[in-house]
C-alpha cells in the first residue's frame, strides 16, 4: 500500500511509527514544511527503501521561512521528491499571499533548473492560483495536489496540464471529497493519510489508514478492494517510472 503524503517527522514517536509501516509492506512520501527539516528527516529514512523523502515549504510556513530558500536550493539534489509546498487562501494566511506566492514560483523554477521533481502540493482555497504558477512553469515535474479541494471546473483543468491526486480517509469523509473522486480518472489517483496533521473522529491519522480510504475508493469505483489496491499499486509504479525519467544530481 501507498501512502504519498505523510508527515513522519511530526509523530511523537515517528521511529516507531516508520517501523511500523516497514513490518506493513507500505510505500512512504515523507513530505516535510521546512528546508531545515530535510536533514532530521531523511535520517528517518535510512534503510527503509520503501520511504521517500521529500524537500518541502509549507505554504502556511512560507512567511517565516522564506529565507530558507537557499537552503531548499542546495539541497534539492538530493531528492527526486518535493513536498509539501504550495498556496493556502485561507483568510489566516492572507496576509503571506505574496510570500507564499513568491516561495512556491521559486520551488517551480528550480524544480524545472534541476531537471523536474514529483511535487506534493498544498491547494486549500487556492486551487486556481496553484494551477495558474503550475501552467507557467511546465517543466517543473509532476505535480501531485494533495487532498485536493477545489470547484469540479479546476479539476479537469488540473488534469489537462498533467497533475495526479493523493488521496486519504478526511478527504472521503466528506460529500464534497466523494464527489471530486468521483470525476477524477483513476489512473492520476494514489493514497494519502496527511497525518498526523490530518484526523478522523479527532484522532491523528496513521500511514495505514490508507487501508479505510483503499475500501472507501473501491465503493466509490464500485470495484472490488483488491483491484482497487492493485489499480493504486498501478499508478505509484506508473509515476515512480516516470520520475526516474526526471534529470537529477545522483
Ligand atoms: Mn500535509
Amino acid at each position: 500500500m501507498i501512502d504519498f503524503h505523510c508527515h513522519l517527522d511530526l509523530y511523537p514517536d515517528p521511529f516507531s511509527v516508520r517501523d511500523e509501516c516497514a513490518k506493513r509492506g507500505l510505500y512512504l512520501v515523507s513530505v516535510t514544511t521546512t528546508p531545515s527539516a530535510w536533514k532530521k528527516t531523511v535520517g528517518l529514512a535510512l534503510n527503509s527503501p520503501r520511504v521517500r523523502t521529500a524537500l518541502g515549504l509549507h505554504p502556511q510556513l512560507a512567511g517565516e521561512r522564506e529565507f530558507e530558500l537557499p537552503l531548499f536550493d542546495q539541497t534539492l539534489k538530493a531528492t527526486r521528491y518535493v513536498g509539501e509546498v504550495g498556496l493556502d487562501g485561507g483568510r489566516e494566511y492572507k496576509p503571506t499571499w505574496d510570500a507564499q506566492l513568491r516561495v512556491f514560483e521559486h520551488v517551480l523554477r528550480s524544480s524545472s533548473d534541476a531537471g523536474g521533481r514529483v511535487i506534493s502540493i498544498h491547494s486549500r482555497r487556492a486551487s486556481g492560483a496553484v494551477l495558474d504558477s503550475l501552467t507557467a512553469f511546465p517543466s517543473a515535474g509532476i505535480p501531485v495536489l494533495h487532498w485536493f479541494s477545489g470547484s469540479l471546473r479546476d479539476l479537469d483543468r488540473a488534469v489537462r496540464i498533467g497533475c495526479w491526486f493523493s488521496i486519504g480517509c478526511a478527504m472521503l469523509a466528506g460529500e464534497k471529497g466523494r464527489s471530486l473522486v468521483k470525476r477524477m480518472p483513476r489512473e492520476l489517483v494514489l493514497t494519502e493519510s496527511d497525518g498526523p496533521f490530518a484526523k478522523v473522529n479527532g484522532k491523528s491519522i496513521m500511514p495505514w489508514s490508507v487501508e479505510d480510504a483503499v475500501s472507501q475508493l473501491s465503493l466509490i469505483w464500485n470495484v472490488s478492494a483488491t483491484s482497487t489496491q492493485k489499480l493504486i499499486a498501478e499508478n505509484f509504479r506508473r509515476l515512480c517510472a516516470s520520475s526516474l525519467a526526471l534529470e537529477t544530481g545522483d
